[in-house]
């Protein structure tokens, strides 16, 4: 079997709390399933700090441009609101995600159906949710020049632009194609082609794609703001979906209120292949570092679990593997295990994070 070669980087608040328990689940996999890691762990954001005097070493980069995968707690905290925004906690995330190049974002909504609940649409809808949003990362009008304010006449007037080249759709939507190949084969394109020419590009390029090298993918077509509104009628009917920077910022969003927890939420972002041929990938919860929860044991690591079961199925064509954690982590909530952010109201005794972290080993070892 393949080496994989992992780094982990726990990072602030909450980071390293939720990150110990996908460190036991990661050495499960290891243990139990044989497969073969080379971990590495490493500081990043205000831990880095503390120590380097950067957020990022130079050293941690090279570790991570070298990595098939590199999974990332959170980074941040009051500690560091002062710092100079040049070594902010954020800036070694940010750096690594421009020099990993990852231009591909990917948002899973999956709702597990014991949290239906936590839904803000009915329980039918979103019971068994299972879709991926691939959001541009790297260009569109949040790049786009001329950007600006400046005075016309007597006026002033906000200016940002909508760029795409040719290159930038076809490698987002090559990544889209390739996620659905390991999912349901389906995915639907957003954009503004009605009103936008970037959208017209958007659609043209996308299809071309398709018709060149996934033709055995199922290709759809869809206006952004319908989309939007598909997603809260019946969002079932989506596998993949990819879209702009813009787009892909608003429905992303809109998407996570679909499955309801913050806590609950993975995130991975793909960039070019590295020398070993796989994307280079950073995989991490959506949430931040939670300093008002931090060193309590009250954090969810589910977040951080699901984004190693990302890992598994995108970064290491593990599928199977990926099928099991995500099955593990159902089976813990299946029996009732929650920490506090999963407790809507009055009712059993909460679980700490590391509570969780047991459910879910005994889940897999169930599973075995
Ligand atoms: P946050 O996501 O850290 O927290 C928002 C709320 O959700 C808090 O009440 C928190 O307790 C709760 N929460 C978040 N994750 C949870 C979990 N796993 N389990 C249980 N509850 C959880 O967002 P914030 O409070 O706006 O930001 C806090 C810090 O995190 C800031 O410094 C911010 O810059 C940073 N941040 C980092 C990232 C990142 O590392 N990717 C993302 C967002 C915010």
């Amino acid at each position: 079997m393949a080496r994989f070669r992992l780094l982990l980087l726990p990072g602030d608040g909450i980071g390293p709390e939720v990150m110990a328990e996908t460190a036991r689940v990661i050495a499960w996999f290891a243990d139990r399933r044989g497969i073969d890691f080379d971990i590495a762990e490493d500081l990043v954001g205000g831990a880095a700090y503390d120590v380097h005097g950067t957020p990022l070493a130079d050293a941690t980069m090279a570790a991570a441009q070298a990595a098939d995968a590199v999974l990332l707690g959170a980074v941040g905290g009051p500690k560091y609101d002062r710092l100079d925004f040049s070594v902010k906690p954020e800036r070694g995330l940010l750096r690594l995600r421009k020099e990993m190049d990852l231009y591909a974002n990917l948002r899973p909504a999956q709702c597990f159906a014991a949290l239906a609940d936590f839904s803000s649409l009915k329980r039918e809808l979103v019971a068994g949710l299972d879709l991926v949003i691939v959001r541009e990362l790297t260009s569109g009008i949040y790049f786009g020049e001329p950007r600006g304010i400046r005075t016309e006449g007597n006026q002033r007037v906000g200016i940002n632009t909508q760029r795409y080249t040719e290159a930038e759709i076809a490698r987002v939507a090559r990544s889209a194609f390739g996620l659905a190949r390991q999912r349901n084969n389906r995915v639907c394109s957003m954009e503004k082609a009605n009103v936008m020419e970037s959208g017209i590009l958007w659609r043209e390029v996308v299809q071309e794609v398709h018709d060149r090298d996934f033709p055995d993918v199922a290709l759809s077509h869809m206006y952004a703001d319908a989309g939007a509104m598909q997603l809260v009628r019946a969002p079932k009917q989506f596998d993949v979906i990819v879209t702009d920077n813009l787009f892909g910022d608003l429905l992303s969003d809109e998407a996570a209120m679909l499955t309801g927890s913050l806590g609950m939420l993975p995130s991975a972002s793909l960039g070019a292949p590295s020398a070993s041929g796989r994307p280079r990938a950073l995989y991490e919860p959506v949430h931040g570092s939670a300093p008002d929860i931090a060193g309590q044991g009250k954090a969810n690591p589910c977040a951080c679990i699901l984004s190693f079961a990302m890992a598994l199925r995108y970064s290491f064509d593990l599928g199977d593997e990926a099928d099991r954690l995500e099955a593990a982590v159902e089976a813990a909530l299946d029996a009732g295990v929650r920490t506090p952010d999963l407790m809507q109201s009055a009712g059993g005794a909460p679980a700490t994070t590391a509570g969780m972290g047991d459910a879910i080993l005994a889940a897999l070892e169930d599973g075995r």
